[in-house]
């Protein structure tokens, strides 16, 4: 997984890219195996799943010759930071637009207390920050013809990446190996990774998607894009909704850490990884069964989150 050569094969060429599989921990009593594919190894700035949701959407922004990217985003997402590094890369300008008008206020103030924000005006993003009212009609056509009357042309990404060709980014997650696997588990915000990994899947395998938002609306996006129903989703591993932490998941994810060498993130891996632990010891699964839980990244966003617990005075996550 050297970085330059992921580099060339996700953003240059149509050839799949593989990420290893690390062992985490073998739970005794019910002989169940819990491996991590280490998605976020894949890129040091295009992250995780997000590099998979780009790929093919970056290749058809370039084929079509378009000469700026859109999308949106919001004020910390994993998208927006990954967007921009993929445009500086490719020398392709990226506008994001941003749920937050009063962002906008005092941008050298909001880009010194958000990390995310500054990670990708560095990258050379531009923004727009629009309010949360106008953030809700991002999907309507009226609203982004208004946006092509401000920013000209553009090759549009939807919120989160996912479309068509991020799904078919996502298919390239799971290789041949990957079969002897039984579950297959994945962190889900928009539910593209996840019914990218269900196509994928064999017919013999479960996937488990882990909903990081409080609902079920995740059901009708995964069944949109998947063609399979070997799947389910987790709807009660959120701890109270999106982005909502409490001092239980900062010390499982520094206890995950110091156990096993690896950093997990707040908003979705930290959340999935404590899920499945929950459900093995409520023996969710059957005996023997080998899970093989998807590492999607996102780290980037623990700076951002730490700002927060920092304020709340609440114990901050070791990076
Ligand atoms: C965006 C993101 C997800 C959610 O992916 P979807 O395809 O939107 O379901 C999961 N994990 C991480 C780390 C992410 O950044």
């Amino acid at each position: 997984m050297n970085a330059e050569r992921n580099f060339d094969l996700i953003f240059n060429k149509n050839e799949a890219v593989f990420s290893r599989n690390d062992f985490i921990k073998k739970f005794e009593k019910q002989n169940i195996e819990v491996w991590l594919k280490r998605e976020d190894l894949l890129h040091a700035e295009v992250s995780g799943n997000k590099f998979r949701k780009l790929k093919y959407n970056v290749l058809k922004a370039k084929a079509l010759q378009k000469s700026q990217i859109l999308t949106f985003g919001g004020a910390f997402s994993n998208h927006i930071a990954a967007t921009a590094a993929a445009g500086r890369i490719h020398n392709i300008p990226t506008i994001g637009v941003i749920r937050g008008e009063e962002l906008k206020k005092d941008l050298q103030k909001t880009l010194k207390s958000n990390p995310t924000l500054k990670f990708a005006s560095e990258n050379g993003m531009q923004f727009h920050f629009i309010s949360r009212e106008d953030f809700r009609r991002k999907n309507d056509s009226d609203f982004v013809e208004s946006l092509h009357h401000e920013f000209g042309d553009f090759y549009l990404i939807p919120e989160g990446g996912t479309n068509e060709l991020a799904i078919r980014g996502c298919e390239e997650i799971l290789s041949e190996s990957d079969k002897e696997f039984d579950v297959i588990c994945v962190a889900s915000g928009t539910g593209g990774t996840a019914s990218g990994l269900i196509n994928a899947s064999a017919e013999n395998q479960k996937v488990l998607a882990f909903s990081a938002l409080k609902g079920e609306f995740l059901k009708e996006e995964i069944s949109h894009f998947s063609n399979k129903k070997n799947w389910t989703l987790v709807s009660d591993e959120h701890f109270g909704g999106y982005a909502k932490i409490n001092e239980e998941l900062v010390s499982f994810i520094n206890d995950f850490k110091t156990e096993f060498g690896i950093q997990l993130d707040p908003i979705y891996t930290g959340k999935m990884m404590f899920g499945i632990f929950d459900l093995i010891e409520k023996n969710h699964f059957p005996e023997n069964s080998r899970i093989l839980a998807i590492h999607t990244g996102g780290l980037q966003g623990i700076a951002g989150m730490n700002r927060y617990l920092e304020k709340k005075k609440m114990s901050l996550i070791i990076e």
